[in-house]
């Protein structure tokens, strides 16, 4: 198979060709196109930008990643596209895109869950057998999934309000420091003393594997006001204080709740699953750390993919479509973008058909 992948779910416009066979699967070429700049006077994405730019620049995703996998359309066997869950505008455009090449070029279409594409990932980039647990963690999402197959996924929990790197990016404002928060705080923590201010551990008392971060950045701002109240403004080790304990925070939440993730699929299966990471999040090096420790304790492997492969990619989504095929999915002309799709309801071609 040679498949060509679209992404445009959110603020990336991506497009990439994997190859793929029963053996083994390579990435010829992944594209991917951000609009940062067309949303940064606004503080956040503006829907209807992100979907015109989409619209505007999906082509010349095609055609790069094409060019870069030295192929023509002709070549491609199969094309597969982000069917949701995200912005409707802009899976409109890569759904009615892959539409049109697959009705132009006769060759089968995929659409595929923009979640499983992150969850698959470990098998693209490391083969990683089924079952597995899978961390997805980013700026807009954190669960665990118990994933036993390419349309087979199982919800073990997630967060209840804010996803980690929101928390991460919303505490970063509060002090000053640069976004994308996750790095910058990374950063500061590095001369923090973690344990100088008391962080909740939000949901620990509780059983499950739900998760909560919004307190954490409120504890931030009671904290960051105490000290500014007190000393009159913040000193650099107050703020790089305030970060190591907030990391400290996150990274010992993820850690506990994969603990109990672990846990629990443990209960279904004869033996524990292997352990992966997705997501943005999974950049942060003390957070990566506590779920190796984990896995250990398991002795079960840890797979985090590459940072270019955890964040939004459409080798993610030709890959993705590609295992769908093989297990017998086509979609055809009533292919739907949808909003929301929760992934443990399947494609929307075989919905109404139950699970
Ligand atoms: P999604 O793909 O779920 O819709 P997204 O596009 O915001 O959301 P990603 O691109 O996967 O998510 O990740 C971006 C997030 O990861 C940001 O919130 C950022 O702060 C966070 N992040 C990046 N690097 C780090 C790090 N080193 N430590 C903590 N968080 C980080
Ligand atoms: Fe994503």
């Amino acid at each position: 198979l040679a498949i060509l992948g679209l992404e445009s779910s959110c603020d990336d416009t991506a497009a990439a060709v994997v190859s793929m066979s029963p053996e083994s699967s390579e990435i010829l070429s992944s594209v991917v196109l951000g609009q940062d700049a067309l949303h940064d006077a606004y503080g956040g994405i503006v829907p209807e930008i992100a979907a015109r730019a989409h619209a505007e620049k999906l082509d010349v995703a095609v055609k790069q990643a094409l060019f870069k996998a030295n192929m023509t359309l002709g070549d491609v066997t199969l094309v597969s596209a982000t069917a949701g869950p995200g912005l409707i505008g802009g899976v409109l455009c890569g759904v009615t895109t892959a539409k049109a090449i697959a009705a132009a070029r006769r060759i089968p279409l995929v659409g595929v869950n923009h979640l499983a594409g992150h969850a698959l990932t470990p098998r693209l980039t490391d083969g990683l057998p089924y079952p597995y647990v899978m961390l997805l963690v980013s700026g807009g999402h954190c669960q665990f999934l118990l994933v036993e197959g390419c349309d087979d996924f199982t919800r073990l929990g997630g967060t209840i309000d804010d996803a980690p790197g929101e928390a991460f990016d919303k505490s970063a404002r509060l002090l000053g420091l640069g976004q994308p928060g996750g790095p910058a705080i990374e950063r500061a923590a590095l001369d923090g003393d973690a344990a100088r201010f008391r962080f909740p551990r939000p949901l620990l008392d509780r059983p499950g594997c739900d998760m909560s971060f919004s307190g954490l950045k409120t504890a931030l701002l009671r904290a960051r006001d105490a000290v500014a109240a007190e000393k009159g403004g913040l000193t650099r080790q107050d703020r790089a204080d305030l970060c190591a304990g907030f990391q400290r925070a996150v990274a010992d939440v993820l850690q506990e709740k994969t603990r109990r993730a672990l846990t629990e699929a443990s209960r279904t299966l004869s033996e524990p699953p292997a352990l992966a990471v997705a997501g943005g999040v999974a950049a942060n090096t003390e957070i990566r750390a506590g779920l190796e420790t984990v896995a250990g304790e398991f002795g079960v492997s840890f797979v985090a993919p590459p940072l270019s492969l955890c964040t939004d990619n459409a080798a993610m989504i030709a890959y993705a479509g590609g295992e769908l095929f093989r297990a017998g999915r086509i979609d055809d002309m009533t292919l739907a973008a949808r909003p929301r799709w929760p992934l443990d309801q399947h494609s929307p071609s075989l919905l109404g058909g139950g699970k």
